[in-house]
């Protein structure tokens, strides 16, 4: 564990950066190797790794924000999870890795006119982060609930394929021996290393801005007592969801918080002959036959995971549960033509998010699982269970007309962990709320460099972009201010 910087009623620094997981590591380490005086404050507390079992209910209670259950409202509303602790998303997520497409990256720099914004410097960005999270793909067997996958995709002549992870392996290592290269074993000790600040468990409640500068930052601490800090220059990174909802209750609001972008998810659980649940890891293996409008993967399968994907029908579906060994969840995952909205409300903690989908969303996310449910069955499931209100039982192909016709997404449980593009860069500001780097419009001092920037949802795994854009940012900082 690294060491905490120990709370105060008053710091000073020259740069504050405000959250500290794929956006705030990255560019705080960058920034503290360069020199400057770097003050990272993060909500959630420092939580080892190998101190719990990952993707837990323990977990969920002590690294998720609030427990996990936390919702865009809209028709289905959308329940959506996010990290607080050290490391943020980093420390809870799946670790699979994926650049973004040389096709995603000219979107972004053409619609958003992103400066400076070249293919070239941006996977060479990419071959940095993947030697910094030891990037690999799994050494030796897979995971059952992964096998499976391969082989339905595999028997239906559909492609798909292994996504490395950030995991570091034991020589003679497998899929159940990794440990996830989040932010705690990387760039955060590489900060503190450098000569970085860390506090934890305080939150950044208010930028008090002057004339377009802000100075101070008006914090509270675990037990509700109040903390100030003056700094130079402040890098928001508190995530697509708090990074919009700060700069609001800051005094900005604009673009800022207008168009959210997710990958939204429907799920099923499918049961085997054999025990297969292994509880603790993800399937490394994706199908994207489809891509990138739909990609199937496989979902943590904890057993309160599994009693969750059966809930929509519990009462024809519960009794499963008990053979939740031989069960894994699935998902089906889409690019999305919605958008949604953050917008902080005074007098309330937590911002309000609401998301919209659209007709050829919902029609897609039914078709999504359809040909989920189909690579399950290919793979040899003989249960399929469908996580929407009044789905069918799937153990056939021919119950998958029923389950098409059956299926409306305002039934269906929609989720997501991919959230983006609240605060877009870019320098038509027509559309974006940020310059090419991150800096806000509106503002001198003020830089954001998380997810919020991706102008939208990459139709991957988004880590690898945000630690990209995150990366590139820090430089130019460090470029124009050394
Ligand atoms: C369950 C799950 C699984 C995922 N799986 C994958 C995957 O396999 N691959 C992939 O590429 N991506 C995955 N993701 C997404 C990935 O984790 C995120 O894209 C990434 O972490 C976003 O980085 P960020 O810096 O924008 O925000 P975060 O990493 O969320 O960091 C924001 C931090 O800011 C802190 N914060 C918020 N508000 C304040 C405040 N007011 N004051 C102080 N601190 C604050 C938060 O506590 C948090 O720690 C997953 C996400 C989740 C939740």
């Amino acid at each position: 564990m690294v060491e905490l910087t120990e709370p105060r009623s008053h710091h000073d620094c020259q740069i504050l950066v405000i959250g500290s997981g794929a956006g705030g590591a990255t560019s705080s380490a960058l920034l503290a190797e360069a020199g400057f005086d770097v003050l990272i404050v993060e909500e959630g507390a420092w939580v080892e790794q190998d101190s719990m079992a990952p993707f837990s209910l323990e977990q969920m209670d002590r690294q998720y924000r609030s427990g996990g259950v936390t919702v865009a409202l809209g028709r289905p509303s959308i329940a959506y999870t996010e990290g607080r602790c050290a490391g943020g998303g980093t420390e809870i997520n799946s670790g699979l890795y994926r650049r973004p497409s040389e096709a995603t990256l000219a979107r972004w720099r053409t619609d958003y006119a992103i400066h400076d914004f070249g293919d070239t410097e941006f996977f060479t960005t990419c071959d940095e982060i993947e030697r910094s999270l030891s990037v690999q793909t799994v050494p030796g067997r897979h995971s059952p609930a992964s096998e499976l996958l391969r082989r339905g995709a595999e028997g239906l002549g559909w492609q798909h394929d292994e996504i490395p992870r950030w995991m570091a392996y034991p020589d003679g290592g497998d899929a159940a021996t990794g440990r996830r290269q989040s932010m705690t074993r990387t760039y955060l000790p590489r900060a503190v290393g450098a000569g970085a600040r860390l506090l934890c468990e305080h939150r950044v409640d208010k930028l008090i801005v002057d004339r377009g500068r802000a100075f101070r930052a008006e914090l509270t601490g675990p037990d509700g007592s109040p903390t100030t800090i003056d700094f130079e220059h402040v890098l928001v990174c508190a995530g697509a969801i708090h990074t919009p909802a700060l700069l609001q209750r800051s005094g900005f609001r604009g673009l800022v918080g207008k168009a959210l972008a997710v990958h939204p998810t429907v799920k099923l659980a499918a049961r085997f002959d054999d025990a297969i649940n292994v509880d603790d890891d993800v399937p490394v293996h994706q199908v994207k036959e489809f891509a990138p409008e739909l990609s199937f993967g496989g979902s943590a399968s904890h057993p309160g995971l599994v009693a969750l994907a059966l809930t929509d029908n519990w009462r024809e579906m519960g009794n499963a549960v008990t053979a939740w060994p031989e069960i894994a969840v699935y998902y089906a995952a889409i690019t999305s033509q919605g958008r949604g909205r953050v917008v902080s409300v005074p007098g309330l903690k937590d911002p309000l998010v609401t998301y919209r989908l659209t007709k050829r969303d919902r029609d897609l996310l039914g078709q999504g699982l359809a040909r989920l449910a189909l690579v399950m069955l290919e793979a040899g499931a003989r249960q399929v269970f469908p996580s929407f209100k009044q789905a069918p039982i799937v153990s056939s192909r021919a119950d998958l007309a029923e389950l098409t016709g059956r299926f409306s997404a305002n039934a269906a449980s929609v989720m997501t962990v991919h959230l983006c593009s609240t605060v877009p860069m870019g320098s038509d500001r027509s559309k974006a709320a940020a310059d090419s780097f991150g800096r806000l419009y509106g503002a001198d001092n003020i830089y954001v460099n998380d997810a919020s920037l991706l102008p939208d949802a990459p139709g991957v795994n988004p880590q690898a972009s945000v630690m990209a854009v995150a990366l590139r940012n820090a430089r130019h900082f460090i470029e124009e201010h050394s």
